[in-house]
């Protein structure tokens, strides 16, 4: 059963990593796919391909989610291009990795700007035409570590926490319209992103992990489809944690 048909989805950093899974899911599920990058140009025209061929439209974007202004013209484009959108997901986000004594002031700006501020300019976008339709579902990527914290990581733990701010109040602000606003928390998801864990000493993080392994990409797509989709109609304002029990 296809879960998506007829709905357009706006996924955020989609070249790479969890949101090329979830766009690939969401067109498997019968979504059009409006999908978002930064720099990743071949990257971005093959997704477009993969998607395409699935049977779906789809197009790929090249804007910088922590750019206001490019989100504003993003959501207008998706809107003209597309005729609505109906899913949102604040996927795109940086990590720069750095205690506190040496973490610059460059690094947390950067950090802010990619990750939370990036929220707040799709999100007050996207709701214009979901307010329309009185409908819609914005899923925002957070992380295990907005929730726990984790040392070396005090910035994108912050980023990543605002995030579950964010979301819970939109969540309140927006319910009545029938717009749903959650997040999801991934674990060690096996990305570019967490390369660095995977490449040694793996087992001394899977001690951490109930079930014992990094996640794929696409146990968080699956996530994603189920917040999508009208199976969680009765959903919103929570943080649905992926993360092999880590959170436990
Ligand atoms: P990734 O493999 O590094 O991919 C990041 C994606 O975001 C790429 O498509 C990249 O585009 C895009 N991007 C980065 N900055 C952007 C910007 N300013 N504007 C537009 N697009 C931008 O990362 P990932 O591991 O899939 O992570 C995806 C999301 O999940 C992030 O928000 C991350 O914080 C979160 N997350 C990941 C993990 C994990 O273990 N991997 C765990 C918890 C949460 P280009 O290819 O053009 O650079």
């Amino acid at each position: 059963m296809k879960l998506l048909e007829n709905k357009v989805a706006l996924v955020t950093g989609a070249s790479r990593g969890i949101g090329e899974a979830i766009a690939v899911k969401f067109a498997e599920h019968g979504a059009s796919i409006a999908f978002t990058y930064l720099s990743s140009d071949e990257k971005a025209k093959a997704l477009e391909d993969r998607l395409t061929a699935l049977g779906v439209k789809a197009k790929g974007y090249k804007s910088d989610a922590g750019d206001y202004k490019a989100a504003e013209q993003l959501a207008n484009d998706v809107s003209k291009d597309f005729g609505t959108i109906d899913i949102c997901v604040n996927n795109a986000g940086i990590s720069r990795d750095n205690l506190l004594m040496r973490l610059t002031e460059q690094q947390w700006d950067e950090v802010m700007q990619a990750n939370l501020k990036s929220i707040y300019n799709l999100t007050k976008q996207v709701i214009r035409p979901m307010m329309k339709a009185r409908s819609g579902s914005i899923i925002n990527m957070s992380s295990i570590v907005g929730v726990k914290g984790n040392g070396g990581q005090s910035a994108y733990a912050a980023s990543k926490a605002g995030i579950i701010g964010f979301t819970k109040s939109i969540a309140q602000e927006i319910g009545s319209r029938n717009i749903r606003c959650n997040a999801i928390a991934p674990g060690f998801i096996e990305t570019d992103m967490t390369h660095y864990l995977q490449d040694g000493g793996a087992e001394k993080w899977f001690e951490k992990i109930p079930l014992g392994r990094f996640g794929k990409t696409d146990d968080v797509a699956n996530a994603a489809l189920f917040l999508a989709s009208d199976m969680s109609t009765y959903v919103t304002g929570q943080v649905l944690n992926v993360c092999g029990g880590m959170a436990t």
